[in-house]
């Protein structure tokens, strides 16, 4: 959603159209292929074939940028480029939040290299990142910086790039005048080049601006204000004919601005009511859209035509475009605008009189409107209900969809305010911030004149000493040289807070960042624990199923292979629930509570009561287990996982003895060791088997997931606090932790 909005804005972001240039892609490969030896022309080759893939085969893309990350790691290049690339790609696939990371380390990595051009081109590439999410201060920070740094290193065609981000940023915040403002310098900048791509897309962006204070779309009852749409129209036609100059060679990609300038001044002409000039240019937009088959604009301009016949009272033909346009939003997930559609048919159809068939589909337009976070669009269809509920008379049904409909328009209205009310916040602040400068400078002013008056005096001293005081001139010759470094070292200092605070800024934005992809991250995991789980239960069911439904006629070799699926399947059950576990490890518990040991280790001899009754284990647990400062499920599950591992691994033979005890009582710290008589686990293997699903025996003998120790570890750690084990092959395993004294 947030995406439509922003490309709604500027069409400079948006996928022009996607037609693949073979004979460049070609030769590029085949360069690849023959310049084996010379690894910079293959980096260039991979990059530009990379940057050729991607928007037109993404797949193609990332293959090649593989291989590039591997040729830029192999011989020790650098890998700016290939971030930036990456996250090009994922921009393509809207992958958003892999595009900001992949988009700040090309960043960071060009930060690191000083090259500033690139730099401001990877900031404003971030800025687009967050602007795709709606993360508009972020976005703003990046791309007036970008600005600045264009600016500084002479490249003012960028710089007016990051202006035009910048207005779009103000639009998406319904600050019509600020992005007009913004808009309109660039536009000036850019009259006294001849690059009419970018000119014909800024005209479209200004048309945009002033034809949005009456409504993007279509089929927006607000009276409309003529000279808006006047100032409108004069852009998209400005546009248009700057479209007509475009070079051949950059045609192709501009025949999607053109189509798009073409709809938008039909749009305004259906707006000033002069429906047949607006049919024209209809006609002509989607003629241009389906040569280059871009199916979203197909279907827009449909649903235009269909709205503009309406209009014009061709309901027929109107149904027809109607007809043509929806099955397309379907087929995009294009929810807004399937609702959209939906509204007007459900229009049409009470013009024709069909008032039941009308209130089917505005029943089918009110679900899917359930879908969307857009408030206009659950409006429309609020009010498609309630009209054909009136009509075909179930006034109930009416009045509860009215009362929807007023409670969706008051939210409307709420948010309108709102932003009218920041707006004169911000501008109150500016003027607030402008009003400090003044000052500020009067003050600097005064200083200023203190200062030259200091030197003076000082001057005059020096004169004195010359005359006769040389120990008074030595002195003053030392006080230059002194404040002179007292200059430097502010200076410094300055640098050096300002340098603070920009990573404060970044740090906190990075925090933010990472809590949201946290909070992502535990979703994802349970959702996809429970996923997992379902289908993996279905397998051993049936499994068990099959195995006793044909008892008497599958071998025993069949039976024991079922069973294989049956215990495997059991396996994973229980390593997705380990794996669940140990991703939980990392949340908000809460605080620390005082925990005693001893009790802990009752729960976990209860829980393990069945093993250690039918193994014969002789559990020995010291008498003073202390108090720690901790968590007491994580105590459990810490103290569980290391008994039962000693139990699991025990010598088959021998009777399994595991002690529990401290070793070192300090002042803020207790370690507890959990020692067994078992197989023992070789020195090589001390560090890896805290890695998880790492385990040194097979499954056939020890079963298990891989995944205990690596809790384990990860339990300690969150207390700040280490691990570690003493083993002797054929001997037993020692394992030792520390835990916060209580
Ligand atoms: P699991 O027990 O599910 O295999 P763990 O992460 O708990 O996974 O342990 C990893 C590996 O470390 C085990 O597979 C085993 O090879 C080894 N190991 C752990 N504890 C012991 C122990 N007390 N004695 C011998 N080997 C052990």
């Amino acid at each position: 959603m947030i995406k439509k909005l922003y490309v709604a804005f500027i069409v400079a972001l948006s996928t022009t159209t996607a037609i693949a240039n073979t004979p460049i892609i070609d030769s590029l490969k085949q360069l690849l292929y023959t310049s084996t030896e010379e690894v910079d022309t293959r980096i260039a080759t991979l990059e530009s074939l990379v940057s050729n893939y991607i928007s037109v085969d993404q797949d193609s893309a990332l293959y090649y940028s593989d291989i590039l990350k591997t040729e830029t790691a192999t011989h020790n290049k650098s890998q700016c480029k290939y971030f930036q690339l990456i996250g090009k790609i994922y921009k393509e696939q809207l992958n958003l939040l892999l595009f900001q990371e992949q988009s700040h380390k090309a960043l960071q990595c060009y930060e690191a290299q000083g090259n500033k051009i690139a730099t401001a081109k990877a900031r404003t590439e971030l800025g687009i990142a967050y602007a795709y999410q709606g993360k508009i201060k972020e976005a703003s920070l990046m791309f007036n910086e970008s600005r600045l740094l264009f600016f500084q290193e002479g490249d003012s065609l960028s710089a007016i790039d990051c202006s035009m981000h910048l207005g779009s940023l103000h639009m998406m915040q319904n600050e019509k005048a600020l992005g007009l403002e913004k808009y309109s310098e660039a536009l000036e900048f850019y009259e006294n080049t001849k690059n009419y791509s970018q000119l014909a897309k800024i005209c479209f962006n200004i048309g945009t601006a002033y034809n949005s204070f009456e409504g993007i779309a279509v089929g927006n009852d607000i009276q409309p204000d003529k000279k808006h749409l006047d100032k409108a129209l004069e852009h998209f036609q400005k546009g248009l004919m700057y479209c007509k100059e475009i070079e051949d060679d950059t045609k192709s990609n501009s025949k999607f601005l053109e189509s798009q300038l073409l709809g938008s001044v039909a749009k305004v002409y259906t707006h000033m009511e002069e429906y047949d000039i607006a049919l024209g240019y209809f006609a002509k937009a989607l003629n241009i859209s389906k040569k280059i088959r871009n199916a979203r604009s197909i279907a827009e301009i449909h649903y235009d035509i269909a709205y503009t016949k309406l209009k014009l009272g061709q309901n027929y033909e109107a149904l027809d475009a109607i007809h043509l346009a929806t099955p397309i939003f379907e087929r995009l997930y294009y929810v807004d605008m399937i609702v959209r559609s939906k509204k007007i048919e459900a229009d049409i159809l009470i013009e024709l009189s069909q008032y039941q068939k009308a209130h089917n589909i505005c029943k089918e337009c009110y679900e899917i409107s359930k879908k969307t976070e857009t408030l206009d669009v659950k409006k429309d269809a609020l009010k498609c209900i309630t009209k054909t509920s009136n009509a075909l008379k179930i006034y109930r049904d009416a009045y509860i969809f009215q009362q929807e409909y007023i409670s969706v328009n008051d939210s409307i209205q709420a948010i309108a305010n709102k932003q009218n009310l920041t707006f004169q916040k911000k501008k109150n602040e500016i003027e607030k911030d402008n009003a400090l400068l003044l000052q500020k400078n009067v003050l600097t002013e005064l200083l200023l004149k203190k200062e030259r008056l200091n030197s003076r005096i000082y001057a005059l001293v020096s004169i004195l000493s010359f005359l006769g005081l040389g120990l008074l001139g030595f002195i003053y010759v030392l006080r230059g040289k002194h404040t002179k470094r007292i200059q430097e070292k502010t200076q410094e200092i300055k640098n050096a807070n300002k340098e603070l605070s920009k990573l404060n800024a970044e740090f906190s934005l990075l925090n933010k960042d990472m809590e949201i992809t946290n909070q992502k991250l535990n979703n994802f995991t349970s959702v996809a624990a429970h996923d997992l789980k379902s289908p993996l239960r279905t397998i051993s069911t049936y499994s068990q199923l099959l195995t006793m439904r044909n008892k008497d006629k599958l071998e025993d070799k069949d039976k024991q292979m079922l069973q294989f699926v049956s215990n495997s399947s059991k396996q994973l059950t229980e390593m997705i629930d380990d794996l669940l576990a140990f991703s939980k490890i990392d949340q908000d518990l809460g605080p620390a509570q005082v925990v005693s040991i001893a009790d802990v280790l009752d729960t976990v001899r209860n829980n393990l009561a069945s093993v250690i009754q039918e193994e014969k284990v002789r559990l020995e647990i010291s008498e003073n287990l202390y108090e720690v400062k901790a968590h007491k499920n994580l105590l459990s599950q810490l103290f569980q996982n290391l008994i039962a591992n000693g139990i699991k691994f025990r010598k088959k033979d021998d009777l399994s003895v595991i002690k529990i005890d401290t070793v070192d009582i300090g002042k803020d710290t207790i370690t507890y060791s959990i020692s067994d008589n078992g197989i023992g686990i070789e020195k090589q293997y001390f560090d890896r088997i805290f890695t998880i699903f790492k385990r040194l025996n097979g499954n056939s003998t020890y079963a298990g997931s891989g995944i205990g120790l690596a809790t384990c570890k990860s339990i300690v750690e969150y207390y700040g606090h280490k691990i570690w084990l003493k083993s002797e092959v054929g001997k037993g395993t020692s394992f030792f932790f520390t835990l916060p004294r209580a």
